[in-house]
């Protein structure tokens, strides 16, 4: 409950900033309190770089990851492997490959993991999209390889044994990233050299 005496406004923001992730009360007080010293322009560049993200934006139509071109950088870039599709849940994973320097092929973000007590079924996530690329093989090179990097967790190892389990009647190859990982860590989360070494020690399912 706030005090009476905060103004509206003020209530509002400690509201709006105590929704996000990792943000208590105490935090979402201190950053209203921050911006209601800030200087306008500020202010206004907080607000417009929360706006951009939401309106330009956008997912790409090959690989789901988040993009102001579609295709993105990735998928139309002709420097990338284009036989491996390495499959992640979050964008946030992408990059956290990509400071490997490990990794030089094609993406694709699933969007969540398969966790049935939270009623994420695997139509939830992008992985209907991920069997058409490696069918269709786009036209281009045949994708040779699925490297399944989905986190060492329960949702993680259960995503990645339901997507090889239907990857397999295909006959592309399918590896997981070599354990080394923090269990139940977020792959996000992962040290770079931790990282490209589960890349590199990748195994056969
Ligand atoms: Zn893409």
């Amino acid at each position: 409950m706030s005090s009476p005496i905060t103004p509206r406004p003020v209530q509002k923001l400690i509201e709006e900033f105590g929704r996000l992730p990792g943000i208590g009360p105490k935090t979402a007080s201190r950053l209203t309190f921050f911006m209601l010293r800030s200087p306008r322009d500020q202010a206004i560049a907080l607000a417009e770089a929360i706006l951009d993200v939401k309106d330009r934006v956008k997912l790409c139509s090959v690989c789901f990851n988040t993009t102001e071109d579609d295709p993105c950088g990735i998928c139309s870039s002709h420097d990338r492997d284009r036989e491996k599709i390495c499959a992640v849940q979050e964008p946030l994973d992408v990059l956290a490959l990509e400071r490997t320097g490990e990794y030089r092929g094609l993406y694709h973000v699933l969007h969540g993991a398969v966790s049935p007590l939270d009623g994420i079924g695997p139509d939830k996530l992008r992985i209907k999209e991920l069997l058409t690329r490696v069918e269709e093989r786009r036209g281009e090179a045949p994708v040779g390889e699925v490297i399944l990097a989905t986190n060492n967790d329960i949702p993680g190892n259960a995503t990645a044994q339901y997507i090889f389990n239907q990857l397999v009647k295909t006959g592309v190859r399918v590896t997981r990233l070599a354990s080394g990982l923090p269990v139940g860590g977020d792959l996000e989360y992962a040290d770079e050299v931790t990282l490209g070494r589960a890349l590199s020690g990748r195994r056969e399912l």
